[in-house]
């Protein structure tokens, strides 16, 4: 049997002066091969405009260290609330530039949270999901709209394979649509994570697991089905080191890139990212119990 190939990466941070080239450098301080970003503040929708030239350069970087631009995220603000039909406009209008915006840098794979119905119910919220994406999608378009599966916090939609079924099934340009796990939002949600291939054979009967895009690797700071999505440091949650790594290394999900989105650690003076200290955790399958300690004073001094 041959080594699994691990196709690992973080959260990470894009800026208006280096762009993309910002991500991938930080990507690669923390030895991952895969990476996801805000293409702005995640809470909000100001944007800046992109430059071709860092665009080139970025994708040089990629092949240099090839990282295959398909494990290369973005991630849609989540201010942004399709659910929500008094924003119509807003949303359709919105939408299309964060498309254009990773069509422009050649990213794929756009993760969206489907959004919160707050008082309209369930049906309603769905429907102007539906709306939405149906206003948005085209045919020949080239990025993969992933949505995310929720923790179920508030009237959050998206929490089970049946609703994002609904989506999937109501959106003419479905081919478009992905979905993007999050091990600590289905943990919160009520799925059993410890059971993960069973999870994966109920996503296979439902809807498909070539539909699968990405996933998130978070533990949880909460137990099963608490719908809360506190996110914690892996190994130190609910969800369990262990149950994260038989989820990394399953062997049905080998292609997928696995994204860590882990809480940064609070230092003295500041606060410092544990995803190099974590990936290396995950490559060497072993839990280290001091790696607080080892992050803060690698970053620390
Ligand atoms: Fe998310
Ligand atoms: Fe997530
Ligand atoms: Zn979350």
């Amino acid at each position: 049997m041959g080594d699994v190939m691990l196709i690992i990466g973080s959260h990470v941070s894009f800026n208006k002066d280096e762009q993309m080239i910002k991500s991938i450098k930080e990507a690669l301080s923390y030895g991952s091969n895969a990476f996801m970003f805000y293409t702005g503040a995640p809470q909000n929708t100001l944007r800046v405009p992109l430059d071709f030239s860092l665009m080139v350069k970025a994708h040089d970087l990629l092949n240099e260290n090839n990282i295959d631009i398909s494990n290369v995220i973005v991630h849609a603000p989540y201010i942004i609330n399709l659910a929500n039909f008094e924003n119509f406009d807003f949303n359709v209008n919105f939408l299309k530039n964060e498309i254009e915006r990773c069509e422009f840098l050649g990213i794929k794979k756009l993760v969206l949270h489907p959004g919160s119905h707050v008082k309209n119910g369930v049906d309603v919220g769905l429907k102007s999901i539906v709306d939405t994406l149906n206003t948005v999608l085209t045919k020949n378009m080239k990025v993969k709209i992933c949505l995310e599966m929720m923790a179920g916090k508030g009237s959050e939609l998206g929490t089970n394979f049946n609703e994002m079924k609904y989506i999937i099934d109501n959106v003419k340009h479905n081919e478009n649509i992905m979905i993007c796990f999050d091990t600590c939002h289905m943990h919160d949600q009520g799925y059993d994570m410890s059971d993960f291939n069973s999870v994966l054979d109920e996503f296979d009967k439902v809807i498909g697991i070539d539909k699968l895009a990405c996933i998130h690797i978070n533990d949880s700071k909460n137990e099963r089905g608490i719908k809360k999505d506190r996110h914690e440091n892996i190994g130190f949650g609910c969800v369990g080191f262990d149950n994260l790594i038989n989820i990394i290394y399953n062997p049905r999900i080998q292609s997928i890139p696995k994204i860590l989105e882990t809480p940064w650690i609070k230092g003295e003076k500041d606060s410092y990212p544990p995803y190099k200290f974590e990936i290396e955790e995950i490559k060497n399958k072993k839990f280290d119990s001091d790696v607080i300690n080892k992050i803060i004073n690698y970053y620390g001094r």
